[in-house]
């Protein structure tokens, strides 16, 4: 069986099984539209996937993953700015009420910061300008000497996007009247592992 063709095969199996179970909730999601309570970035890799390693429900979580779950720094010149549309929608749409930034171990995204992307002669930089968002933060971790700056630069990324989400003026101005949280969380993929962030001591607790 083809990749795509087990995909589909995938659909079907859901489409007998958990739609049918959660039929009613379908139903009004289709008929009253989203409400997620909660916002998550996360990575694009493959292995860390929010709604399973939440065990959410549809509706529950307005999820945007990109390389690295990076969030950039609030600015409105040039280019196509994908991940701030996707926070704009998410806080002022949709009003969630929760933003969780979530890293992971075995980041290629983070190894890619470190050591550059190494894609081959096709690429066009687009995940080395991408990274570029940490380029301060890597700096930092490499002059710590830390012996394992992968992992660090790791936990340092999620602290980095959760800073740059409080650059744009609609999340710092809700955070400060309760109405959105802001947490950082980050998965640990051989252990199974989810850390949540204490900003106030700025250690990772295991749940
Ligand atoms: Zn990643």
């Amino acid at each position: 069986m083809s990749e795509f063709a087990s995909l589909v095969e995938g659909y079907k199996r859901f489409r007998s099984e958990a739609y049918v179970q959660q039929k009613a909730r379908y139903d009004s999601l289709a008929s009253d539209g989203q409400s997620p309570p909660v916002m998550i970035i996360s990575c694009c890799d493959s292995r860390v996937d929010p709604a399973t390693v939440f065990d959410t429900i549809p509706g529950q979580v307005f999820a945007l993953r990109n390389v690295a779950n990076l969030v950039p720094p609030y600015e409105t010149g040039g280019g196509l700015h994908g991940v701030s549309a996707a926070i704009e929608f998410g806080v002022l749409g949709l009003k969630v009420r929760h933003i969780v930034v979530l890293g992971h171990a075995q980041c290629g995204g983070i190894t890619a910061s470190l050591s550059g992307s190494n894609l081959g002669p096709e690429a066009r930089d687009f995940v080395n300008k991408w990274v570029g968002i940490i380029e301060t933060a890597k700096e930092a971790v490499l002059a710590s000497n830390t012996p394992d700056p992968q992992h660090a630069l790791e936990l340092e990324t999620v602290k980095v996007s959760l800073a740059n989400l409080r650059t744009f003026p609609f999340i710092a101005e809700r955070e400060k009247t309760g109405m959105l949280e802001l947490h950082g969380a980050y998965f640990g993929i051989a252990e199974g592992q989810l850390h949540v962030l204490d900003e106030v001591t700025g250690s990772f607790d295991p749940q």
